[in-house]
């Protein structure tokens, strides 16, 4: 790394167990006096529990977040804020929810806190998606950046072992990619390394005991470093990849990342040896490929794309989409090298 230029993004965090309790000082905090509670269906339990301890700063809740952020569920959610009167939003829950409270502060400007309950990161980053007519557009707007995150990891316990392996791999993805990143900085990457460690070292035991208090901590820590990182950086082939598989074939989201990830490390860390080398740290070993891989075979990945139901003859598309608007990566890919990564990953 020659030279850089570090913009930091404004970021307030309120980390630890019991850290749930605090809501409501955040809340008043960001001034907020009417806050509409968004979860998932799933989530609904938390979100009235959320509810209780805001009192009277809650306006309502909306339990209707979905994955990919539909336009229908956001004008919903448009409605509920403006019959209710709120004046901010508190999301609870994964990037599916977190990606709603982002919609209504890019179409309301309403202020956020989110409550992470996965490893995704979404709440670091300023990039919002939304989906219309089964594509998704994604944009950057520092707007929809939460005014606090509030990280609870005893929130993380409920998370199932075979959401929470995929989910952490995730997050090694931001990290990952944001070592090789154009705009990467000593800072980025000094959050990218402990990302990793902490979520390398965690995983394994998260999926071995959802209720460690300690090893949900690490993880939950390590999924913010590796958020952040998300959120300074432009990302790479692996992003963009998943993105399409994700528009194009509906496959889940967190565990594509964590399929696809060894295949583009593979591809990619050759041509990115500083970010090999930080990597191999991080992760205790001298070939990264190889190690994302047996974690992800350790914390229950699924067995390539081929056990998500993705057809091998889809892959040509995905490369065809792929190609035609490229990501800045350390190398540029050739149609025979996204197809014979898309193929490993299927394979798995
Ligand atoms: P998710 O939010 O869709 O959650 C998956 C399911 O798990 C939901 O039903 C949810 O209610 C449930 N769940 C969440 N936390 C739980 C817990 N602790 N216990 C029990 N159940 C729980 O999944 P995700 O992987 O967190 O988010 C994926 C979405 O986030 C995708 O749409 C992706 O594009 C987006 N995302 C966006 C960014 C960004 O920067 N904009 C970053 C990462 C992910």
């Amino acid at each position: 790394m020659t030279g850089f230029v570090h913009d930091a993004l404004p970021m307030r965090v309120v980390f630890g167990s019991g850290a749930l309790d605090r809501v409501a000082e955040e809340v008043d905090r960001l001034g907020l006096r009417r806050v509409l509670v968004l979860s998932t269906p799933r989530q609904g339990a938390l979100a009235a529990r959320v509810t209780d301890l805001l009192g009277e700063r809650a306006a309502g809740t909306f339990d209707g977040a979905r994955m990919h952020v539909p336009v229908e569920t956001v004008a919903a959610a448009v409605a509920v804020v403006e019959e209710l009167g709120a004046d901010g939003c508190l999301a609870i829950g994964g990037g599916s929810t977190i990606g709603l409270a982002k919609a209504l502060s890019l179409r309301l400007g309403l202020p956020s806190v989110a409550v992470p309950t996965t490893y995704a990161g979404s709440e670091m980053t300023p990039v919002w998606g939304l989906t219309e007519h089964g594509r998704k557009t994604t944009g950057r707007d520092p707007v929809v950046l939460p005014g606090s995150v509030v990280y609870d990891p005893d929130l993380t316990h409920a998370l199932p072992a075979a959401v929470s392996g995929p989910s952490g791999l995730n997050a090694i993805a931001h990290a990952v990619e944001a070592l090789y990143a154009p705009n990467g900085t000593p800072v980025v990457g000094a959050m990218a390394e402990r990302g990793v460690r902490d979520l390398a070292a965690a995983l394994p035991q998260v999926v071995a005991d959802g209720s460690d208090g300690a090893a949900r901590s690490l993880a939950l820590e390590g999924a913010w470093l590796c958020g952040a990182c998300l959120g300074a950086t432009t990302m790479g082939l692996h992003h963009k990849l998943c993105h399409v598989l994700g528009g194009m074939l509906d496959v889940p989201h967190a565990e594509t990342h964590a399929i696809v990830l060894p295949h583009v490390a593979a591809f990619n860390l050759p041509a990115a040896p500083e970010a090999d080398a930080v990597l191999r740290r991080a992760l205790g070993t001298d070939d990264v490929p190889a190690a994302l891989l047996s974690l992800g075979a350790a914390v229950g990945v699924p067995d390539g794309l081929q056990a998500l139901g993705v057809r091998h003859e889809d892959l040509a598309r995905v490369a065809d989409e792929v190609l035609a608007a490229p990501y800045s990566n350390p190398v540029a890919p050739t149609r025979a090298d996204l197809e014979a990564i898309l193929d490993a990953a299927w394979r798995g």
